[in-house]
C-alpha cells in the first residue's frame, strides 16, 4: 500500500538566479508550515544536479556550507514534506532524483496521486524497481519509460497515466518544468525575481526572498523554463479548477495569496459570517491560536464582543497533529497550550477555531478553560463538520476517525464538554471567498469527490 506521503507539502522553484539553493532554502523556510518532516532541496549549475534532502525543519537540513558549495548552480527546485506519523523514512523525502537515458531528473510534488497503486503495479509486473513507497516515484517511470524523445513530451506522457493532485516542479540539466494537474487542487504561483522565475506554493516564499507575483500556474498548463527564454506555456489539459477550500480555512498562511485570494481576507470573512449564523451572547472571543486568530477578529467585529488571546501557544512545539498516539496527542495540546488564568476566570468565552477533526484539541482547550474558571465555553468553528477524507492533499484520518462522520452535533458538544457548538455552513463557507462555489473542491465537508 502506497503512504500518501506527499500530501500538505510545499515546493519551490527557481530558476536563473545566482543564487538559487539560497532562495530555494529561504523559500522553503516561508513554506515550513505546510511540512516540517523533511526537506530537500537539487540544484543544477548546466552540467550537473546535485541533491540534499533529509529528516527535519529547513534549518536543520541545510547550512551555508551546503548551500554555497554543494548545491550550486542557477537553478533549484525544493520540497518540504508533512506525512502521516510512523512513516519516516529518508527515501521518502524529496526532490525524487533518477538518472535515466535522458540524463538527470529531479522531482518535487505537493498533492496525492488517487491511482498510484494501480499505476505502480503496473509498473512493477513490467519490471520496474521502486526505492521509496512515494506515489511521486511512479512519474520517474512512467518519464523514463515513455518512447518520446523530448523530455517536455515525456512529463505530458506521464501525467496523462496519473489521476489525482499534483503540482510539480521539474529539475532537468539545462530546465525547468513546471505543472498543474487539471483541477488545480494544490496551489503554484509564478513570479520573477531578479532576472529570473520562481513558482512557489504559497505567495509568502515571494515576499521573504523579493520576487514579484506574476501569476497563478493555471490548473492543467505546464511552463518550460529555459535560458535566454520567456517561459513557455502548454495547455496540456482544460482547465476545470476545483480548488482546495481548506487551503483557506486551514493551512495556508495568512500573509499568502493563494489561488489569486488573500488568505487572512477570506479567512476574516469566514469569523464574520459565523458571527451571523451563529451568535452567542458572551464576554469575550478568544481564538485558538495560530488557526482560528483571522477567523476570530472577523467574529469579534461582527458580534462587538472584545477579542483577547486568552489562549497562549508555545512556539517551540511541533503540530500536535502527527503525533501517532491518542495519549501524545493529548499531552502535546497541553504542552503547547495555556490559558491567562486571570482574564479567563468568571468569564462567559466563545473560541474559535478553523476546524474540528478528532475532537482532541477542543475537549483539551475546553477542559484546560474550566479548570481556569470559565463561566461557560461556546465552541464556534469557522468551517462545516469535517465529515469525509481528503484523497487530494491534505492529510485527513480515516471516516472511522473523524469525529463529526460518526457523532451529531450536540453528541460532539457533549463530547467536547462544550456549552454549546455551531460550525459555519458550507454556503456561509462559499461567500467567504471569491469565485463560484463550483470552482472549488469541498470534499472534506461535503463527500463530494471530483475524481
Ligand atoms: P483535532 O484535535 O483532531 O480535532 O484537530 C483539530 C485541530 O487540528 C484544529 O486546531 C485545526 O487547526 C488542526 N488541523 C485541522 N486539520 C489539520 C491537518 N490536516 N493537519 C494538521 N492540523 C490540522
Amino acid at each position: 500500500m502506497l503512504e500518501n506521503v506527499n500530501e500538505k507539502c510545499a515546493v519551490v522553484g527557481i530558476f536563473n538566479h545566482k543564487d538559487a539553493s539560497k532562495l530555494a532554502y529561504f523559500g522553503l523556510h516561508a513554506l515550513q508550515h505546510r511540512g516540517q518532516e523533511a526537506a530537500g532541496i537539487s540544484s543544477g549549475d548546466g552540467k550537473k544536479l546535485h541533491t540534499i534532502k533529509d529528516r527535519g525543519l529547513v534549518s536543520q537540513v541545510f547550512n551555508n556550507d551546503i548551500l554555497e558549495n554543494t548545491l550550486v548552480g542557477d537553478m533549484a527546485i525544493g520540497h518540504t514534506r508533512y506525512s502521516t506519523a510512523g512513516d519516516d523514512s529518508i527515501l521518502d523525502a524529496q526532490p525524487v532524483h533518477a538518472n535515466y537515458d535522458l540524463g538527470q531528473l529531479s522531482i518535487v510534488h505537493n498533492g496525492n496521486l488517487i491511482n498510484a497503486n494501480e499505476v505502480r503495479n503496473e509498473l512493477i509486473q513490467k519490471g520496474a524497481i521502486f526505492q521509496s513507497s512515494m506515489d511521486t516515484e511512479n512519474l520517474i517511470h512512467l518519464i523514463a519509460k515513455s518512447n518520446q524523445r523530448k523530455l517536455k513530451d515525456r512529463i505530458i506522457d506521464a501525467v496523462h497515466k496519473i489521476k489525482g493532485a499534483y503540482s510539480l516542479v521539474f529539475l532537468s540539466r539545462s530546465k525547468m518544468f513546471a505543472m498543474r494537474d487539471p483541477n488545480g487542487f494544490r496551489p503554484l504561483s509564478l513570479g520573477r525575481v531578479g532576472e529570473g522565475y520562481v513558482v512557489a506554493s504559497e505567495t509568502c516564499a515571494f515576499d521573504l526572498i523579493g520576487a514579484e507575483y506574476m501569476r497563478e500556474v493555471e490548473p492543467g498548463e505546464m511552463l518550460i523554463f529555459e535560458k535566454d527564454k520567456a517561459p513557455q506555456s502548454i495547455k496540456v489539459f482544460e482547465a476545470e479548477p476545483k480548488h482546495c477550500i481548506f487551503e483557506y480555512v486551514y493551512f495556508a498562511r495568512p500573509d499568502s495569496n493563494v489561488f489569486g485570494q488573500n488568505v487572512y481576507k477570506n479567512r476574516k470573512q469566514m469569523g464574520i459570517e459565523l458571527a451571523k449564523e451563529h451568535p452567542v451572547e458572551a464576554d469575550m472571543i478568544v481564538p485558538v491560536p495560530d488557526g482560528g486568530i483571522p477567523s476570530a477578529i472577523g467574529y469579534s467585529q461582527e458580534s462587538g464582543i472584545p477579542f483577547e488571546m486568552g489562549i497562549m501557544r508555545n512556539h517551540y512545539i511541533g503540530r500536535t497533529f502527527i503525533e501517532p498516539t491518542q495519549e501524545m496527542r493529548d499531552l502535546k495540546v497541553k504542552m503547547k497550550l495555556s490559558p491567562i488564568t486571570s482574564l479567563i476566570k468568571g468569564k462567559k468565552i466563545i473560541v474559535i477555531d478553523d476546524s474540528i477533526v478528532r475532537g482532541t484539541t477542543s475537549r483539551r482547550i475546553i477542559r484546560m478553560l474550566k479548570e481556569a474558571g470559565a463561566e461557560e465555553v461556546h465552541m464556534r468553528i469557522s468551517s462545516p463538520p469535517t465529515t469525509d477524507p481528503c484523497f487530494y492533499g491534505v492529510d485527513t484520518p480515516d471516516k472511522d476517525k473523524l469525529i463529526a462522520a460518526n457523532m451529531s452535533n450536540q453528541e460532539i458538544c457533549e463530547y467536547i464538554e462544550a456549552d454549546s457548538l455551531a460550525y459555519l455552513s458550507t454556503d456561509a463557507l462559499m461567500r467567504s471567498v471569491d469565485g463560484e462555489a463550483s470552482s472549488y473542491c469541498t470534499a472534506c465537508f461535503t463527500g463530494d469527490y471530483i475524481l
